[in-house]
C-alpha cells in the first residue's frame, strides 16, 4: 500500500486458543503468529483480547501475555494523534485480578486527564470489546458491556475529549455514535458471522483508516480488495 500505513493494529484476540485451557495449542499459534508478522515492515500494535488472557483473566495469564506480546495497555503519539490502548477485559471480569484492574483504572484516569490537558487534534482509543455494537442504548448481549459500566465509560471518554474508539471482538462490522464520538467495530480477518450471530460469513478483511486534520475516514475491505494506493483527496 502506498503510502505505507503508519502501523497495523489487531484489535484483540491475537490468537484463538485460550491460555488456561489450551496452553499447548496457544504456544503453536503464537509461533505461527510471530512467524507471519515478522515479515511486516511497519509496526504491529497488539491489543489484548479475551482469548489472549482468558474470559476470567488471572495474574498468570496476564503475565504470560506481557512476556509474549508486551504491555496489555499503553499509549503513544503518532503524527500529532494520541492513542490510548486499553485492556477491556478488566471491565468484563476482573474478579481474579483486582489489583491489576485497579492499576489499569488509575492509569486510564491519568491518560484521560492528559488528553483533557493536551487537547490533541484527535484522541483515539483502541480496545477489544466494544462498549456497544450499534447503539449506546442497546440491551446487553454477549458482545457488548453491561449498560451501567458502558454509560460511565462513554461519558468519561467523551468528557476527556475522546471522539474515536476502534474495537474488535464482534466478528462482524458494527459501530455507532455516543453524541459525536464514533465507535467503530471491525470484523475479523479470520472467522466472521452474519448478523444472526451463528451463520458463517466470508467477508474476512480489515479496515483502512485515513487520519485527516479535521476527521477520520475509514472503510472496510474484504481480503484482496483494498486499494494499493491511498489518496488524500
Ligand atoms: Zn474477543
Amino acid at each position: 500500500m502506498t503510502p505505507k500505513p503508519k502501523f497495523l493494529v489487531i484489535c484483540g484476540d491475537l490468537l484463538e486458543a485460550f491460555p488456561e485451557t489450551e496452553p499447548k495449542l496457544r504456544e503453536k499459534q503464537e509461533k505461527d503468529f510471530k512467524n507471519v508478522f515478522s515479515a511486516l515492515d511497519i509496526p504491529l500494535l497488539c491489543v489484548c483480547g479475551n482469548h489472549d488472557i482468558g474470559n476470567t483473566p488471572t495474574e498468570d495469564t496476564i503475565a504470560t501475555y506481557r512476556s509474549s506480546f508486551g504491555d496489555d495497555y499503553f499509549s503513544f503519539w503518532c503524527g500529532g494523534v494520541y492513542f490510548i490502548v486499553i485492556n477491556s477485559q478488566f471491565y468484563e471480569n476482573d474478579s481474579k485480578v483486582k489489583q491489576l484492574s485497579a492499576e489499569h483504572e488509575t492509569w486510564l484516569e491519568q491518560q484521560l486527564e492528559y488528553v483533557k490537558r493536551e487537547q490533541p487534534k484527535h484522541s483515539i482509543v483502541l480496545q477489544h470489546i466494544p462498549w456497544f455494537q450499534n447503539n449506546p442504548d442497546e440491551p446487553k448481549n454477549p458482545w457488548n458491556f453491561e449498560k451501567d459500566i458502558r454509560t460511565v465509560m462513554l461519558k468519561k471518554y467523551y468528557d476527556a475529549g475522546i471522539r474515536h474508539i476502534y474495537c474488535g471482538h464482534y466478528h462482524r462490522n458494527g459501530g455507532g455514535f455516543y453524541k459525536d464520538m464514533e465507535l467503530v467495530v471491525t470484523a475479523a480477518v479470520e472467522v466472521n458471522v452474519q448478523n444472526d450471530g451463528t451463520t458463517p460469513s466470508n467477508d474476512h478483511g480489515y479496515r483502512v483508516v485515513k487520519v485527516l486534520d479535521n476527521k477520520l475516514e475509514h472503510s472496510y475491505y474484504e481480503l484482496g480488495t483494498a486499494p494499493s494506493s491511498i489518496s488524500w483527496n
